[in-house]
């Protein structure tokens, strides 16, 4: 997502992390997690990172236990023993992750170059991490890092809903043609803004809309009623196959993604359109184009895609 003021002041363009993204940190940070007894939670100080407000998340998640971290959407939600639910969500630059980390996402090339091999092996808290939970067990740590605070964290009593949730539409990984079909027919908005719409399928963010709209052929500013039923199955297959594909691979190698583990991703080098304007497209040499829909940075090759 290119945003003009974030990406001035961040010197680059940031992208959020999307659904595979969320799905990576999802598996590896569940082992990290799952029946482990929090004994201690450290957070800063409250500030719109916080939907539940630090002293009642320290209160209600010691002496807690992870049953299961599940996904909807990009929505991450670990289910504690007592029914509550600890609802994460990564923003745009949030990372999770275990202490016993050695990914050089997580230090700055000032650190890298002063710090001992050693200390680069385990990260410490610092001032944007927002929530460090400490286990019984006395192992690593699990830490949610947010430099810019978009990020959200999150309790969920126990049979209690939460209008975040409410409002989604159906799991991308979950979703068929029909899905898309039947919000598409009587929408005059371009495709691309019914697929980045939470409500209709949750999860397929901008890079896996381009790219999934790539495979089908259709144009990204098609209006979406003017998109067939076979069409829409065929976006939604698409999207599916590129976001398991960047599952399968670890993620994309975002600005400031990192894997819970350390590791970086590997999809990027994969794209076919997205962030790909001026190139070649790779199936019939016509320059890839770049236009803005709803304010997003969307890339489309005029010949394939009509
Ligand atoms: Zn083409």
């Amino acid at each position: 997502m290119a945003t003009g003021k974030g990406a001035t002041r961040l010197g680059y363009t940031p992208v959020v992390p999307e659904l595979p993204e969320v799905e990576v940190t999802r598996r590896r940070l569940s082992p990290m997690l799952v029946g482990r007894v929090i004994e201690r939670v450290e957070t800063t100080k409250d500030s719109y990172f916080f939907l539940t407000k630090p002293e009642a998340l320290k209160r209600r998640l010691t002496g807690r236990s992870v049953r299961e971290l599940k996904r909807i959407g990009k929505y991450l939600l670990a289910e504690l023993d007592d029914g509550d639910r600890l609802l994460l969500h990564l923003g745009m630059t949030g990372q999770l992750f275990s202490s016993a980390v050695s990914s050089v996402r997580l230090f700055s090339a000032k650190s890298r170059g002063s710090l001992p091999a050693e200390a680069l092996r385990q990260f410490k808290a610092d001032a944007h991490t927002h929530l460090s939970l400490h286990f019984a067990d006395g192992g690593p740590s699990v830490l949610f890092r947010d430099v810019r605070k978009f990020g959200k964290v999150a309790l969920i009593r126990a049979g209690s809903e939460d209008p975040r949730l409410d409002k989604l539409g159906v799991d991308a990984l979950a979703a068929d043609g029909h899905t898309l079909f039947s919000a598409a027919r009587a929408r005059k908005i371009p495709i691309k803004s019914l697929l980045l719409d939470q409500s209709v399928i949750a999860g397929i963010g901008n890079i896996y809309a381009d790219e999934a709209l790539f495979l089908a052929k259709v144009r990204p500013t098609r209006s979406a009623r003017r998109v067939s039923e076979r069409h829409c199955e065929a976006i939604v297959l698409a999207s599916q196959r590129v976001m398991k594909r960047s599952i399968a691979t670890g993620g994309s190698s975002i600005s400031d993604y990192v894997n819970p583990d350390g590791s970086d991703g590997g999809y990027q080098n994969e794209r076919k359109v997205y962030a790909r304007k001026g190139l070649p497209c790779l199936v019939c040499k016509t320059p890839i184009r770049r236009v803005v829909i709803a304010t997003r940075s969307t890339h489309y090759c005029p010949e394939c895609q009509v």
